[in-house]
């Protein structure tokens, strides 16, 4: 079985060859954790989730890395913080718990490792040292830059000129450059922001360098498969490709860059002031996240996906009919099934030859029943059992908010020894995947 992807480096379909067959490596751009994720956000989670499902089938004797990162330290992440008058670590822990919530609900795995980018200052210092002993960075004023011409297969990923990636861009005017498009490794920070000591100075890293420095940390310096959404080829990948390429003296950095398709929503683009902004919080008070991740795969992923409420409906519907044929037996989906996959995720036919299969399955056909339980399964579907995935049609799943307010509410009852509301908001929270903990006199909480 070959599996066949799109890669946006070389702009064609190409058949799968990895690096080490023992050892497949996959790394993934993950949030900037500073604010609720939204539908843009879920769309490459469920993705490359599939993507790593489906290396881990193809490549079972192997071991599968899949990393993917968590941005919390950025310009965002400090305005959120001042904006809110909460601490920076308190504001990216919530808003990764969240994330994480959303992952759940999304009927994500968790990837091989989710490094943090606060966790790898020394990484990223060496990085940089390594950039300027090489001739491809320079400090101006307290900054370190990436000087983008002595790169000169920059703009290759996006297949632009530089000149033209600059004018079609918001690039950060500075006297401190050499040239307009040089790109920052590291800042200064101002007045209480924060800062980490390094050779050049106090201060911080630029957003880019942290995915250069944790892919090789984790995958070393040259790997399979590296992607994103479509709005990171440029400048945050072409920059990551430079980094990566110039510290090492290396040809390549990841042989395969994949990218996911843009999301609408009603076929406009998504914006908070015209109040067609969904976060996954929100979805998770109307729809099963199930829904949700098979609205999202029944288009393919390099295509944009317009988000409407006729496409969750379909999905909401086509699931109940499927569920009939769940199968509590963990039947291995077979070749004829999962070919569709192989061929560079191609999910809406594989959700079509489910229709099929369903077919079959009504008149009877019991091999059929089985492996329409399997395909669904393979898309990381039927993550729930048949009474779950009704009763999770009616009360929803939960944020990470109402989780907390339910825990203070326990605790209260428990104060008053008032434990049968104390155990019935355990059951509750029990049949929405939460598991709670009591230790020490303190709650914690986990998903099942
Ligand atoms: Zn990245």
């Amino acid at each position: 079985m070959t599996l066949k992807i799109s890669n946006t480096l070389t702009r064609a379909k190409e058949n799968f060859i990895p690096i080490d067959e023992k050892n497949i490596r996959m790394y993934v751009c993950g949030p900037t954790v500073y604010d609720y994720p939204h539908v843009g956000n879920a769309r490459p989670l469920i993705v490359f989730d599939l993507l790593f499902r489906l290396l881990s089938k193809l490549y079972p004797n192997s071991k599968v890395t899949y990393v993917r990162n968590i941005t919390d330290i950025d310009d965002k992440i400090i305005e959120a913080s001042n904006k809110l008058n909460i601490s920076i670590q308190d504001l990216t822990n919530k808003v990764t718990k969240d994330f994480h919530n959303d992952c759940h609900y999304l009927g994500c795995l968790n990837p091989t490792v989710e490094p943090k980018a606060t966790e790898h200052l020394n990484e990223m210092v060496s990085l940089i040292q390594k950039l300027l002993k090489n001739g491809f960075a320079y400090q101006s004023n307290d900054h370190v830059y990436f000087q983008v011409s002595k790169f000169k297969k920059y703009g290759n990923l996006s297949n632009k000129k530089i000149e033209e990636l600059i004018s079609g861009s918001r690039i950060e005017v500075s006297e401190n450059k050499k040239e307009p498009g040089d790109f920052v490794l590291w800042k200064p920070s101002k007045g209480n922001e924060p800062s980490w000591d390094s050779p050049f100075g106090k201060g911080r890293p630029g957003w880019h360098l942290e995915c250069s420095a944790m892919s090789e940390k984790y995958l070393g310096n040259h790997f399979d498969i590296h992607g994103g959404g479509l709005d990171l080829i440029f400048p945050h990948h072409e920059n990551e490709i430079a980094q990566s390429v110039c510290a090492n003296n290396n040809e390549k950095f990841s042989n395969y860059w994949l990218h996911n398709g843009y999301v609408t929503i009603d076929k406009q683009k998504m914006s908070k002031s015209i109040g067609n902004f969904i976060t996954i919080n929100e979805l998770k008070k109307k729809y099963n996240g199930q829904v949700v991740r098979l609205a999202m795969l029944s288009t393919h992923y390099t295509q944009p996906f317009d988000w409407n409420e006729n496409i969750l409906e379909a999905s909401n519907k086509n699931l109940d009919k499927w569920y009939e044929f769940y199968s509590e037996s963990d039947d291995k989906i077979n070749e004829e099934n999962l070919k569709f996959l192989l061929d560079d995720l191609n999910t809406p036919l594989m959700i079509s030859n489910i229709h099929e299969l369903y077919k079959k399955a009504k008149s009877g056909d019991t091999l059929s029943a089985k492996q329409l339980s399997s395909s669904c399964k393979f898309l990381g579907l039927f993550n729930q059992k048949p009474n779950e995935w009704k009763n999770f049609k009616k009360i929803g799943k939960i944020s990470s908010e109402e989780i907390e307010e339910l825990i203070s509410k326990r605790n209260e009852a428990r104060l008053k020894k008032d434990f049968k509301t104390s155990d019935e908001i355990r059951d509750l929270l029990n049949s929405k995947g939460v598991l709670i903990k009591d230790k020490n006199g303190n709650t914690t909480w986990d998903y099942k």
